[in-house]
This record gives structure tokens, sequence and C-alpha cells, in this order.
């Protein structure tokens, strides 16, 4: 089986901050990969704007250093040299009038034009004040925002105030990268493609869900960014959420983006408001050979979690009464991401006692190894009378479809694809955001009101042990955080 590639119509891309780390490292080779797989021609403009004084030639060894360092293997020589000649570069400052001229110059009437802010959130009302007034927004326009967006609700809907003064709604791709990994959207093809799983999706069958993302690194080179988030507005607000979304939401009536995003957007609403007892924070400590988060932070006092667990309520008819347990942090035992969707016990066990405890439990593994694999209890083999084991039917897709159709792509190469196709499903809606910050500011407000420290945990470790206590007392347990 050969991916089937469908390319994409002409465009220009402007990528505003394209000397950053999110360009070299994501952007540019996303890009380069599709140009690799056929996706779109050389007739496409990839221009870098930014504030560094460099010019194009210069632009290209930068942008060639990443893909030797991030696409290894990818294409032959002659691909790379056509990719690295479609790239151009204007130095541009998004606060003066540096560069704009030149960059105008670069764009063509009759191409598709898509602008990515990779740039820090406090420059997008400068980029779209700009691009209204260099005359540079025209019906095909598009822009792509990256996270935070907001740092609370009043500043997301500040933002969408500003961009909405230059850009309708269809206008603005808000992406959130989980959205565009291969095995969330599998997600939805499993729930809504299938019979089996839909009957079942919900209180009556479902016991609980746990969604860990679990990172093994630290704050590292974002010290002074995360200082100020914190793993609630950096994880939680906007990944954990769009992933809570995708497993709770009602069937839409269509795989578009309006009804997608409806329903998402019904599932933040009915979220109930977090009890403080709900949540536990965590801060890592230093390990002999890693600091820990205060000194890695540059402050001896602050008062930021690295993690959080906590203990989600979605009211309505199809959630009511099934807990979903969220956590997410730094510097834990394993860097792996993964929903379980644990089902009830059998109502009654027909093997008696002994026969022991099973549970069916769906687990959607985002990383390592995407996948999904379904927990089924069947007869041990042998002789040895009736004992039950669990087994996993795996669907890992290696296995499955076979390396070359499991070589999935980068979620940022999907994305920037549906950017220019003009598909918002697997971005987030202006309201979406805004009740999600709605859903984390009231949690937010009471540490802010208490000036609790967070917990200390270890390095290495799968949390602080108050995060454990947060399940047990419900008489549940996290899943293991495995490599
Ligand atoms: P970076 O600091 O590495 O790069 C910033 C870029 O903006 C540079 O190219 C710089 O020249 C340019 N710039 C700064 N001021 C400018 C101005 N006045 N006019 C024009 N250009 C200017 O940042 P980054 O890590 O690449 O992040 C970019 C955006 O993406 C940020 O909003 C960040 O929050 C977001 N983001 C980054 C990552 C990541 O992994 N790096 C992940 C998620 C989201």
């Amino acid at each position: 089986m050969a991916s089937r590639v469908i390319p994409v119509e002409p465009f220009d891309l402007v990528i505003f901050g394209g000397t950053g780390d999110l360009a070299r490292r994501k952007i540019l080779p996303a890009l380069y990969r599709r140009f690799v797989a056929g996706q779109f021609g050389a007739d496409t403009r990839l221009i870098g704007a930014a504030r560094t004084a460099m010019d194009s030639a210069a632009w290209r060894d930068l942008i060639a250093e990443a893909l030797d360092e991030f696409t290894t293997g990818a294409g032959d020589g002659a691909t790379r040299e056509a990719f690295l000649a479609m790239l151009s570069y204007v130095t541009l400052d998004a606060r003066g009038e540096e560069g704009w001229t030149a960059l105008s110059g670069q764009m063509r009437d009759d191409r598709i034009r898509a602008f990515y802010f990779s740039v820090a959130p406090a420059l997008f009302g400068d980029l779209a004040e700009r691009l209204h007034l260099h005359g540079l927004i025209d019906e095909t326009a598009r822009i792509v925002v990256e996270k935070p967006f907001g740092h609370d609700l009043d500043s997301a809907r500040a933002l969408n105030r500003t961009l909405a003064q230059h850009f309708c709604e269809h206008q603005i791709y808000r992406i959130d990268h989980y959205l565009g990994k291969e095995t969330v959207q599998n997600l939805m093809a499993i729930r809504f493609g299938n019979v089996l799983f839909e009957p079942l999706w919900n209180s009556q069958y479902v016991d609980h869900i746990q969604i860990t993302v679990a990172e093994t690194v630290g704050i590292g080179g974002r010290a002074e960014y995360y200082n100020h988030a914190g793993a609630m507005r950096d994880m939680v607000q906007n990944h954990l959420m769009q992933l809570l979304c995708l497993i709770a939401m009602e069937p839409p009536a269509r795989f578009a983006p309006d009804p997608v995003r409806d329903e998402k957007l019904k599932v933040i609403r009915a979220l109930d408001p977090v009890a403080p007892g709900d949540v536990v924070r965590g801060q890592y400590g230093g390990d002999g050979t890693q600091p820990d988060f205060r000194t890695q932070a540059g402050h001896g006092d602050s008062t930021t979690e690295s993690f959080i667990a906590l203990k989600a309520q979605i009211s309505n008819w199809r959630w009511a009464g099934t807990p979903f347990y969220l956590r997410t942090g730094k510097r834990l035992r394993a860097r792996t991401s993964e929903i379980a969707v644990v089902f009830k016990d059998a109502p009654h066990s027909i093997f008696g006692a002994e026969a022991g405890r099973h549970r069916n439990i769906l687990t959607i593994r985002l990383q390592p190894n995407e996948g999904i694999e379904l927990g089924v209890t069947i007869k041990e083999p042998g002789p040895g009378g009736m004992r039950l084991i669990d087994v996993p039917l795996d669907m890992t897709f290696a296995e499955a479809l076979g390396p070359e159709e499991a070589d999935f792509p980068d979620a940022y190469e999907r994305l920037i694809m549906d950017v220019i196709r003009g598909n918002q499903t697997l971005f987030m809606r202006g309201d979406e955001v805004e009740a999600a910050w709605a859903w984390t500011d009231p949690i937010i407000a009471v540490w802010q009101a208490e000036q609790e420290p967070p917990l200390p945990y270890d390095t290495g470790s799968a949390g602080p042990e108050e995060a454990l206590m947060l399940m047990h007392r419900d008489g549940r347990r996290w899943r293991e955080i495995k490599p």
C-alpha cells in the first residue's frame, strides 16, 4: 500500500520568525518532507521574515543546516537543492517599517498566501496590522498562530479581538500540534468509523479515563516562559484539553471544521469547575546531576508547577459519573503520552473470585510507538482449569500497516498542508480557546490566592505521592509511566 499524496494548490508562505527555533526545528523540516513527498511543486515561495539581518543566501545556509539535523535521510541531493532554491529572506521588523515593501514585492497575486506567525505572541497584533497596512491581506490570505494563545481568558479575548480586526475566523489557524498527530485523528476514526465502541462510550460502561502526558526533560532553555506559564497553562489548557474533547465529544454530523469544533466546545462548556482538593501541583527537585526547577527557572522562590494532576468531571448525559483524570509533568520517569479508557468490570463473574478482576482498557498511545491497543480478557492456554489473563489486541500501526504506511508525517507536516488546503478541522476556534481559559482560570486563581508552593517530587518519579492519592481515594490507580 503506497501513501496517496494529493498535491496542494500553489502557494506563497511567509514565515515570520524564520530564523527562530520553531522555524528551524519544525516548520522548515516539515515543509521539506512534504516537498520530498511531492505534495507541492518547486513553484512555491517560502519566505523567511525576521528581525535578524541576513540575506537569502545566509538564510538558505541556516535552513540547510536545520535540514541536515532534523530530516536525516529524506530526499536526494537534487531534491534538497530544489527545496533550498525556493527559499528567500527579508529582514523585517514587526514593529517598524523595515522590510515590508520588500516583502510585498515577493508575494504573487495568483497564489494562496499564508503567513506563519512564529514569533512571540506580543507581536501578533503588530504583524496583523502591518499586513493590513501594506495591502497584503487578500481573500486567500490566512495566518497560523502558535501557542500560547493568551495567558488567561482576558488576554485570549484581547488577542482574538486584535486578530479579528483584520482577519475573519476562517482565516485564522490556531495551531495545537497534538491535533496533527496521526493517532489523535485515528481516535476519531476509531470512535466514529466503527459501531463497536460507540454503544460502550459512556458512563454506563466506562469507569474512568486517564490522560497522561509525561516528559523526561526539564524546562531547559524555555525557563523564563515556563516560569510564567507552568504546566497548567503550557499543557493542560491546550493539549490535554484537546485530547479530552476528542474522547468525550458527541459524534459530529460531518467531519468538517465547524461540526467538529462545535462538539468540542460543548464538552469544554460542560466541564464542572474543579474543586481545589481535586488538583495536585508539583515541582521537580534536582537529582545530583541536574538542577532543580527553581535553580533552572532562576527564581529561588518560584511557585510555578512543573507537574499537575487533576480530576475533571463532565456534566452531561453521556459522562456524568465518569471522571477524567489528567496528568502531565516534566522530569518524570519516562517520555510517554497516552489516553486510557478504562471500562467497568463485567457485571457478574461466572468464573468465580479466583479468576481475579479483569478489565478492558483501550489505550491510545501518542508517543512513543503511536498506536492503539485494546486489552481483552481470555482464557490462559493450557489444561490448568479456567484461569483468565489479559492480552492486548495490538493495533500498533507499524505492525498492521507495514513500516511504509506507519511512517507518519510529523504533526506539523499535516497541519501546514491543512492550512494551504484551507481545512480548519484540526485547528482551534477562538471560542474554544476562550472556553478552555474560562475553565482553567479559576483553578489558577485559587493557587494565586493561597500562594501555596507546589509539592516537591523527585526527578525520574511519577510525580508527588499526593497525585497517586488523587486516584487511590477513588479506589483507582494511575497506569504506570513507562517507556
Ligand atoms: P525564537 O525566540 O527562537 O525566535 C523568534 C523569532 O522571532 C526570531 O526569528 C526573531 O528574529 C523573530 N523576531 C523577534 N522580534 C521580531 C520583530 N520585532 N520583528 C520580526 N521578527 C522578530 O522563538 P521560537 O522558539 O521559534 O518560537 C516562536 C513562537 O512559537 C513563539 O510564539 C513560541 O511561543 C511558539 N512556540 C515555539 C515552540 C518551540 O518549540 N520553539 C513550541 C510551541 C510554540
